[in-house]
């Protein structure tokens, strides 16, 4: 086994998983959504001194959706505190679909901050009026990735709000058990993060900065925090794969966050960062290519933080 990452071990694992494209369906719960190219694939990674190595449709942009929340957890634990922002929602995995009501219907509280209900909640944290909380969820990528020209799909945006009915409850549900306060602004900023843009070597930047304790791909250590690293690497590792997270752990071992836009971010702690993406998802809302893409590299370095 090879210990050398380079872009023709990537090529190679993509190539192999390649055919994944035409067993996985892609979201279609927003119009916008449904439009996205089925066929593009990508794989890219932030190795330990920092370099990228990608290869595939590396420029394509897509949609974060779900892996928006990590950066919102960070930002909130940042403004408010952890011990704030955990009081009233868990630390427990789930074996729920993303959008689950789960435990707002019984205890009231989300399970944690990576379903929608908990991320909702997380974002509604983060200070400010009206699109505040989003610039700040914005500029925290664009500080990870040193990408300036990201930016939110308005089209994603409007067709999210427009249809995203189930989160409007479970935001109100919150609301009224006084877990939320503040107007539908605090519900927008999490569809605008939801559709933020980037490509798959954003996502390993953020990738390699949450595995190696908050410091950017370029050494850069302003926000350096390991207890902040522990707590979002720890939330990817037990419910960043939906219901999936369990075996997920089992098979790949990495901590991770999906979307349903395609994308998959990975973490080797204290290593490397790892970003994925292609749109067609298998049946719990995980990229299926990358997921299988993922499964090949973590076999061919050895990289399962169970090893
Ligand atoms: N915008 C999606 C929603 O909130 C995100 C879901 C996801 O990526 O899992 O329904």
């Amino acid at each position: 086994q090879t210990s050398i990452i380079d872009k023709q071990a990537l090529s190679e694992i993509l190539e192999k998983n390649r055919s994944y494209i035409k067993q996985g369906t892609i979201a279609d719960y927003i119009p916008e959504l449904a439009k996205m190219e089925s066929t593009a694939i990508a794989f890219a990674v932030a190795d330990s001194k920092g370099n990228i190595i990608s290869t595939g449709d590396t420029t394509k942009k897509f949609t974060m959706q779900s892996i928006s929340k990590i950066i919102a957890l960070m930002v909130a634990v940042q403004e408010i505190g952890e011990s704030s922002v955990f009081k009233n929602m868990g630390y427990f995995g789930s074996d729920r679909p993303f959008n689950h009501f789960a435990n707002l219907e019984t205890t009231g509280k989300p399970l944690n901050p990576m379903m929608n209900a908990g991320a909702i909640m997380t974002t509604s944290f983060i200070k400010g009026e009206g699109e505040d909380a989003f610039i700040k969820i914005l500029e925290m990528i664009r500080y990870i990735t040193k990408n300036k020209t990201i930016d939110y799909n308005k089209a994603v945006y409007n067709s999210e709000k427009e249809t995203g009915n189930k989160n409007r409850g479970m935001f109100y549900l919150m609301k009224n058990n006084g877990l939320i306060n503040g107007d539908e602004n605090k519900l927008d900023n999490y569809f605008k993060q939801c559709s933020i843009e980037l490509t798959v070597e954003d996502l390993a930047k953020i990738g390699f900065f949450f595995a190696n304790q908050c410091v950017r791909f370029d050494g850069d250590s302003i926000y350096r925090n390991v207890e902040l690293s522990k707590l979002i690497q720890s939330q990817m590792l037990i419910a960043g794969m939906y219901e999936f997270s369990g075996e997920y752990a089992r098979t790949v071992g990495l901590p991770s966050k999906s979307g349903v836009g395609g994308g998959i971010v990975a973490c080797v702690p204290g290593r490397i960062g790892v970003g994925v993406f292609s749109p067609p998802l298998d049946t719990h809302g995980n990229s299926l290519a990358g997921y299988h893409m993922l499964l090949d590299f973590v076999k061919k370095y050895n990289l399962s933080v169970f090893q």
